[in-house]
């Protein structure tokens, strides 16, 4: 069987209430969310990727190992695993949830920029047969893209790392090189910009993917396959809890009918591989987190989180040895 594997920078998910109590904490990102999924619908994973020397790198290890995902997590002592501080109010009788990359209590940022990965390491260490995913096309990613043959899958939910580049940069990282690309309809309009492009059709012509989907939200998706476009409404829209992690379980869901039907896909395949993917994504909607269907989120103190709690609270720890 082959092995999915996943590479970047972990970055850990923290949740808190409106009062910024906090919920709990759990791995995060894109890429990784897609090898818990994948593993917990049978398949092999692996990750590589770097973390700090910190709480919330041994939580995210954890995460990982707890989901099933075998990793190679290179830990970098000079840097701090990044995390989402994720907010939960009700706004207009919804929950509405805000993502900041700094402690909400003393504005520390726990970000960097940038790849910390191992990418020579790591490129030794793939093998012929892997499928590699990635959610970003930084240096580093795009070194080891450059020197493997293997099949590969992207999923873009954002476009910074391209703006300062021009029209023939961005169709060089893209073109030819992945099998699936998933993108948001932030990023599409951006590349249709960009790249001075009409349409998807035009953005399929240039990008030569075998499929590029466009996530609308509660819009649907719309598959653009052999250079015809194929819209799929979503025709029931559940009452959401939190968001995080239905990109996620939407392409995983089509991740793994891909591989069931030996990497081919026809138009015949796209509206069963689409409905497929609803029950999972209506599942994770109706919970906080990405992985929560999976395993439980970890209970975690402030201080965990950031030592500007050191001296207020007692750690203990729910299921989490560290
Ligand atoms: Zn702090």
């Amino acid at each position: 069987m082959n092995r999915f594997v996943g590479i970047g920078d972990l970055v850990a998910d923290v949740y808190y209430d409106k009062s910024l109590r906090l919920i709990g904490a759990d791995g995060g990102v894109t890429v990784f969310n897609l090898l818990c999924n994948l593993q917990s619908m049978g398949f092999n994973t692996f990750a590589f990727g770097v973390c700090g020397d910190d709480f919330l790198g041994k939580l995210s290890i954890k995460s990982l190992d707890d989901c099933g995902v075998k990793n190679d997590i290179y830990i970098d002592k000079n840097i701090k695993t990044k995390a989402y501080q994720i907010r939960r109010r009700i706004v207009d009788d919804r929950y509405a949830y805000k993502s900041i990359k700094y402690c909400p209590y003393c504005k520390e940022s726990c970000w960097y920029e940038g790849s910390y990965i191992k990418e020579k390491d790591i490129l030794a260490k793939i093998k012929k047969d892997d499928i590699l995913i990635f959610d970003n096309l930084n240096e580093k990613n795009q070194y080891i893209i450059d020197n493997t043959t293997n099949k590969k899958l992207l999923d873009l939910g954002l476009f910074d790392e391209f703006e300062g580049l021009n029209k023939n940069d961005i169709i060089k990282k893209l073109q030819g090189n992945f099998e699936i690309i998933n993108l948001n309809e932030r990023v599409e309009k951006f590349f249709l910009a960009k790249l001075n492009l009409k349409d998807d059709i035009e953005l399929f012509k240039t990008i030569k993917a075998q499929l590029i989907i466009i996530t609308r939200g509660k819009r649907g998706n719309d598959f653009i396959l052999d250079g015809k476009k194929y819209s799929f409404p979503i025709k029931q829209v559940v009452n959401e809890v939190d968001d995080s992690g239905a990109g996620d379980a939407f392409f995983s869901t089509i991740i793994k009918n891909w591989t069931n039907n030996s990497f081919i896909i026809t138009e015949d395949n796209l509206e069963p591989w689409f409905n497929d993917t609803l029950p999972f994504v209506r599942k994770v909607l109706r919970r906080v987190g990405s992985r929560t269907l999976i395993k439980k989120m970890y209970k975690v103190k402030k201080k965990d989180i950031c030592p500007c709690w050191q001296a207020k609270s007692l750690v203990i720890l729910c299921n989490l040895q560290v």
